[in-house]
């Protein structure tokens, strides 16, 4: 049965459990270098990349991620996308590089600024509409040749994919909609499937 590793060092991570649980997906808490065996795809939640860049090394969580990566999909979302990228505007977060994208941070503005939106996304050709919650939200300043954009928010990648991995800018934990974690379960299940 599938089991996805939820990192929960900080941020929103009881969130996706919850989502993982209503779709009946096994999913457990990533605090320590072992706790990634036996999942088959990892997400890492929203909250503050900062923090959770420095936890990554002070729990030894980072060279199991980054080993775990090569052969299952990543699923980041808000704070997690700033992990996944090659590339931060902010020294202070050290990134783990699996998606080759530039992100900024708070790139729309501080907490007072957050806001919803309706995002068409496209993951497999048949595109849906869904609502993001978009929370000190950083942006893709851009991306890499092997990057696709599966969702935008006024010409801004909000929703991308390379390889297994994906990411998200907003929220998808937040809302009802469960059409991120669903995509995301079809490439854990299926990952060899991954254009
Ligand atoms: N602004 C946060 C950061 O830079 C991300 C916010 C979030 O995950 N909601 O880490």
């Amino acid at each position: 049965m599938t089991s996805v590793g939820v990192l929960s060092l900080q941020g929103d991570f009881a969130k996706h459990r919850t989502i993982l649980s209503r779709l009946n997906v096994n999913s457990k808490d990533v605090r320590y270098p072992g706790d990634l065996k036996g999942c088959d795809g990892l997400i890492i939640p929203g909250g503050e990349s900062t923090t959770m860049s420095k936890l990554l090394d002070t729990t030894g969580v980072r060279t199991s991620i980054l080993e775990f990566s090569k052969s299952k999909p990543v699923l980041g979302t808000c704070a997690g996308m700033i992990l996944m990228a090659k590339r931060v505007d902010d020294s202070s977060v050290h990134p783990l590089g699996l998606l080759d994208i530039e992100a900024v941070r708070n790139a729309y503005g501080r907490q007072v600024d957050s806001f919803t939106a309706d995002l068409r996304v496209d993951s497999d050709g048949d595109p849906v509409s869904m609502r993001g919650i978009f929370i000190r939200a950083p942006k893709i300043k851009s991306i890499g040749e092997g990057v696709r954009v599966l969702g935008s928010l006024n010409g801004d990648p909000v929703f991308v994919q390379q390889g297994r991995h994906l990411a998200c800018s907003f929220h998808p934990e937040l809302s009802n909609n469960t059409t991120i974690h669903k995509y995301f379960l079809s490439v854990v299940e299926e990952p060899t499937l991954v254009k």
